[in-house]
């Protein structure tokens, strides 16, 4: 059995209360839902001396539509099986509603929350095991007790992957956090929230936590989609994902897929430990979707750019391979 280790608990119910516990204690760690870091904990990745559970404060509860701000918000401590389900993410944002329901089992999202989802750690088949199984292979490595890379033995970053579902749809919707630390609050496009580093891979500051998801409201017609591969579809990380927005020019077009298309965004997930943003995508703009260039061009240019590594289980070419299927499918599904 894995035991947890020792730890104090405090329950703060405002956010003024979490900020000051942080600042009382550095060393503590949050926990909202507990899904990712329990585990962690388990497997002896960290051991905090306290955890400071944010299941009291209200203020993170709640999805507001906020026409004036122009932007959805989802407060930090929203449950994923709550966004899957609710009807305003469901009509302005269905790949969100998707990627939500997409995540874990429906217990887990029962528990799991949006603030815990964005900062999810990143994960890497070498770490994400038992202590006894890293002394195993010799003692851990970057991100636990070593000091080698087993992914890419001779590099000096951990290249550990983002492995949530919804960090690629939200960038993909120009989604932004609300960060709230000692300093008082900032704004951060989740776009540049994220490191290239797995030993630190936001950019979140000492004692600052995530209160608040803001999704701009869309301007106009568009089509937006997440695709996930995983092995056990009801329970399993993804080892593939894509997150797609596509938006149209709504003049004079009679269906969706013959409107011209004004911008189209593709990030993809699970390859190092910040998702990355397909580019030079260009040729796809003016055309409309009922073009079977636009799939062909989008999904060469998502393969060309995005090289799994051997950090999470199957095959890195396989998972590249399907990186150019799955993105050409959803898009033809859009076109349909
Ligand atoms: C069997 C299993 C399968 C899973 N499958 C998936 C999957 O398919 N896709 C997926 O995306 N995830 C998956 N997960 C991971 C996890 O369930 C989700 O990512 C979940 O959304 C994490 O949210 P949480 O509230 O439980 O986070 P917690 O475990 O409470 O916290 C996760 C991290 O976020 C930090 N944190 C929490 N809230 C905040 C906040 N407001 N501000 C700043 N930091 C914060 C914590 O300190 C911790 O580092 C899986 C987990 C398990 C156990
Ligand atoms: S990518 Fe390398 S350093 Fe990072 S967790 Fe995996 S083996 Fe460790």
């Amino acid at each position: 059995m894995l035991r947890l280790p020792q730890f104090q608990v405090a329950a703060p119910e405002t956010l003024e209360e979490v900020v000051e516990a942080l600042r009382a204690t550095p060393d503590a760690r949050l926990i909202a839902g507990g899904t990712d870091i329990l585990p962690n904990l388990k497997h002896k990745l960290e051991a905090p001396p306290r955890l400071i559970t944010l299941g009291r404060v209200k203020a993170l509860r709640g999805i507001t539509r906020d026409d004036a701000a122009g932007v959805l918000r989802i407060g930090a401590g929203v449950r994923l099986a709550t966004i899957a389900s609710d009807p305003t993410v469901g009509a302005l944002f269905p790949s969100l509603a998707k990627s939500a329901g997409l995540v874990a089992s429906p217990t887990i999202r029962n528990m799991a929350t949006i603030g815990g989802n964005v900062n999810l750690d990143v994960r890497c088949r070498y770490v994400n095991q038992t202590d006894f199984w890293r002394e195993g292979i010799g003692g851990g490595c970057l991100k636990s007790e070593g000091d080698v890379c087993h992914v890419v033995p001779k590099g000096r970053n951990c290249v550990a992957a983002m492995s949530s579902d919804n960090v690629p749809v939200l960038i993909s919707l120009d989604a932004s956090l609300l960060l709230v630390g000692p300093s008082g609050e900032r704004e951060v496009a989740m776009a540049d929230y994220y490191r290239a580093d797995g030993t630190n891979h936001t950019k979140a500051e000492p004692g600052e936590l995530t209160a608040e998801v803001r999704i701009p409201l869309p301007k106009g017609p568009r089509k937006t989609d997440y695709v996930k591969w995983a092995v056990r579809k009801s329970i399993d990380f993804p080892l593939v994902s894509v997150a797609l927005r596509v938006d149209l020019d709504g003049e004079g077009a009679e269906a969706p897929s013959e409107a011209k298309i004004t911008d189209v965004r593709v990030v993809v997930g699970v390859l190092g430990a910040r998702p990355r943003e397909v580019k030079k995508l260009d040729g796809a703009l003016g055309r409309t979707l009922a073009d079977p260039e636009v799939a062909a061009l989008v999904s060469e240019a998502a393969f060309k750019q995005c090289k799994p590594l051997p950090n999470v289980p199957y095959d890195p070419a396989y998972r590249r391979q399907m990186i150019r299927v799955y993105t050409r499918r959803a898009l033809a599904a859009m076109a349909s």
